[in-house]
């Protein structure tokens, strides 16, 4: 079963109104990758569309990036049923699907966001060995050098977009770790 046939094999797939794969620039040296899509990604087939999504937006436009110098994906292309955390079956579904995305992509640096993403990376994309990752809180803002397809990518943690919404008192960390990824770039495009 190729990658997009075994996603689509899974029951959210089966009851979401559209998959959504991504959005940007499919040659940009910088891939996000969040959770899943909400409601309002649902609907219009498109990541980071609703509150998370404008906060994404903020976040881009003060490290002076937009849409033509990123790519943003997702762990899982459908919607958990009431937006509930992504089961590990699922993501053992899904995630071929964004590795052929990194694949092509061939990004130098990507910014997980959140938990879900952030363990799957740190992991080295051992879904079982997830739940034995240290969390967010603890590595946000910490650069680190994975191997995906053979190829070195800068890993950079952030807090997932969605989490500043409720908890303002991030704020601060996370404009501090956004500069972080600022620094990062101007380097990597000095190669
Ligand atoms: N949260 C995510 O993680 N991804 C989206 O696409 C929207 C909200």
């Amino acid at each position: 079963m190729d990658h997009i046939e075994l996603a689509k094999n899974t029951e959210i797939c089966r009851n979401c109104k559209n998959v959504v794969v991504g959005k940007g620039n499919l040659n940009a040296p910088i891939l996000f990758v969040g959770e899943a899509p909400g409601r309002n990604e649902d609907e219009q087939g498109l990541p980071f569309v609703g509150a998370a999504g404008k906060n994404l937006d903020k976040l881009l436009e003060k490290v002076g990036l937009s849409m033509d110098n990123v790519y943003i994906a997702n762990i899982l292309k459908c919607r958990p049923p009431e937006n509930r955390g992504p089961l590990p079956e699922e993501i053992k579904a899904h995630t071929p699907w964004l590795l052929k995305q990194i694949e092509d992509i061939k990004p130098k640096v990507i910014c997980s966001l959140g938990n879900y993403a952030t363990k799957f990376f740190l992991s080295g994309t051992d879904v079982d060995g997830m739940d034995k990752q240290p969390g967010i809180t603890t590595v946000h803002g910490k650069v680190r050098i994975i191997e995906l397809h053979g190829k070195k990518v800068k890993l950079i943690p952030l807090f997932h977009p969605a989490a500043i919404i409720y908890n303002r008192s991030l704020l601060g960390e996370w404009e501090k770790d956004i500069e972080l990824v600022k620094k990062e770039i101007a380097q990597e495009t000095l190669f």
